[in-house]
């Protein structure tokens, strides 16, 4: 499994430069390679390779960019074509890959770890003698590669790390979470989460953002620096939003070999008839995704289930109760249990991931989440 660790890059004004010349030279080289290809298309009906793409590249043309960038952006180029080509054959759509501009395009990568080397809080390339790195923390697992980003608030090292999964003690807890409108998380032993309120604030200030940015002059000096504002601002709330969900994600891995949520595809059909709210989903979304890696890097298990009926069946004796949205305390009166809406569809998800749908008493918890899954129908 691969993950990505970001450290900030502290450059001098003569290393931003550098920086600067290399993102510019490196799109220029993606730019022309694509319209090569184009070309040789249209002269010869093939497909140019990229073997005799780099065999033909006439390195005075760029003599700054070192030679591992020119390779790694000419596989960058032939990997979207790849993809372009794989979603043609299996009918789905996927873009022609596209000229990129000097906005777009934001970073480059190094072939291996070794030539992109972090060393003594510097990051060492070419023709620097390295630039500072804020390391606030060492990342974990094997180091394959190390990637360039530009953000608007400055230059980023990327460290892409295989990480691989270790045994740890079983806790013998297992537990179901339900994702609502109401509170963020309720998971079946009874907790209930609120989203922070930085969740709800950071929309407002991005909003009034936007208007003042709408207001100025199209290509006036002052829409730059208030669209330099923006983007900050988004960072920031970003940032703050994925530290939340980080803390959230680790506390739920840490305490439970298994991991039962709703499969969200269906619950965001299923709710986007009353509501849509985009940044719930959006941060949902990347709660599972979270909660998945750190379960699989703990060899734990992860479920997803199909949500329908979850709200409404009572998780005591299987009745179906029938409620309104406002309706907060599921009052069952066949067994008469009295609980908290969201905890209740909660402890039914977790017996969702539990039970094989067939009606069989087996506990399934112990496989992996694609065979759980597929055990499940999902
Ligand atoms: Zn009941």
């Amino acid at each position: 499994m691969n993950k990505i660790f970001e450290y900030k890059l502290r450059p001098n004004k003569k290393q931003v430069k550098l920086l600067d010349s290399l993102l510019w030279e490196t799109k220029c080289l993606y730019n022309n390679a694509l319209q090569e290809l184009i070309d040789y298309y249209e002269k010869t009906g093939k497909y140019l390779n990229r073997f005799t793409q780099d065999k033909n590249y006439n390195k005075q043309i760029y003599p700054n960019i070192p030679a591992q960038f020119v390779d790694t952006t000419l596989d960058r180029l032939h990997r979207s074509f790849a993809n372009f080509f794989r979603g043609l054959k299996q009918g789905k759509k996927i873009g022609f890959p596209r000229f990129q501009s000097y906005k777009r395009w934001s970073s480059f990568a190094f072939r291996d770890y070794t030539q992109g080397k972090i060393k003594d809080g510097k990051w060492y390339i070419s023709k620097t003698n390295g630039i500072k790195v804020i390391q606030h923390r060492d990342f974990l697992g094997t180091p394959k590669l190390t990637r360039l980003v530009k953000r608007a608030d400055g230059y980023y090292i990327q460290v892409i790390c295989e990480i691989k999964s270790v045994k740890v003690k079983k806790t013998d807890k297992q537990i179901g979470l339900d994702l609502g409108l109401r509170y963020f998380i309720a998971d079946s032993s009874g907790n209930k989460i609120e989203a922070p309120k930085f969740f709800r604030k950071a929309q407002y200030k991005l909003a009034r953002n936007q208007r003042q940015l709408s207001k100025k002059q199209k290509e006036g000096k002052n829409r730059n620096k208030v669209r330099q504002i923006v983007v900050k601002n988004h960072l920031t709330i970003q940032r703050q939003r994925r530290g939340w969900l980080h803390k959230l994600s680790h506390k739920y891995a840490n305490e439970n070999d298994v991991v039962v949520v709703e499969n969200l595809n269906v619950a965001g059909m299923v709710r986007n008839r009353y509501l849509s709210l985009s940044i719930s989903d959006a941060s949902w979304a990347t709660f599972l995704s979270m909660l998945e890696y750190k379960l699989q890097i703990l060899s734990r298990t992860f479920i997803k289930v199909n949500p329908v009926y979850t709200s409404q069946k009572c998780s005591q004796c299987g009745a179906i109760v029938q409620k309104s949205l406002s309706q907060r305390t599921h009052y069952c009166p066949e067994c008469l249990y009295i609980g908290d809406r969201d905890v209740n569809a909660a402890k039914n998800i977790l017996k969702l991931g539990q039970v094989l749908p067939f009606g069989e008493d087996t506990a399934i918890a112990g496989l992996t989440t694609q065979e759980a899954n597929r055990s499940l129908g999902v």
